[in-house]
């Protein structure tokens, strides 16, 4: 093992994985412009108190505007450069943006809602899954952080499709908690993760 992977390593640490578009910024579907990020009320503020609680964060985003032709690398790499700027002048650290830019669940391991980005960053980064959250407003979000063993919280704000649960994800799509933004969720993720 090299020195950085030991480091980077280190003891297990209980992390918040969070989808991207919907979760932390405004969903503009295949965002390519990295001028056109905009973030979501109360997130730099939510992140603050989760970082102080001992949480370590990623980005785990899929990214099939990528295979589409939507999305640039160059862009995508720029928005996430940008995002983990603005999150570090609020003295938060998002250690890694994952993305999956694949069409198809079936394409790679990576595209939520299979659990790759989670198992991924576990593996790196000495994630204690168990002792970790997925966020996400889709039930693709939930169901990934179920499948690596990590607690979940659905984001329901104003996408209609959101509720549209699909039965073959009934199991797999059952989130610990149900709330309208990041910012309201502190609170119970907290009080959980004292239990
Ligand atoms: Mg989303």
């Amino acid at each position: 093992m090299s020195n950085n992977l030991a480091n980077k390593r280190g003891p297990a640490k209980k992390a918040i994985f969070f989808d991207r578009d919907g979760t932390l910024i405004v969903d503009k579907i295949y965002l390519n412009d990295p001028d056109q990020i905009e973030y979501l009320p109360g997130v730099f503020t939510a992140l603050k108190k989760f970082r102080d609680a001992g949480f370590i964060f990623f980005i785990a985003t899929n990214q099939s505007g990528v295979p589409r032709g939507r999305v640039t690398i160059k862009n995508l790499n720029e928005i996430h450069r940008r995002m983990k700027a603005k999150f570090a002048e609020h003295g938060v650290d998002i250690l890694e943006f994952y993305y999956a830019p694949y069409l198809t669940d079936h394409d790679h391991i990576f595209r939520k809602p299979n659990p790759g980005m989670l198992l991924q960053a576990a593996e790196e980064y000495n994630v204690d899954l168990g002792k970790s959250w997925m966020f996400g407003d889709r039930l693709t979000d939930v169901e990934a952080g179920r499948r690596a063993g990590a607690r979940t919280i659905w984001l329901v704000n104003d996408t209609a499709e959101k509720f549209e649960a699909d039965s073959s994800r009934e199991d797999l799509s059952q989130p610990d908690g149900c709330f309208s933004s990041v910012e309201e969720s502190v609170p119970f993720v907290l009080r959980v993760d004292q239990e």
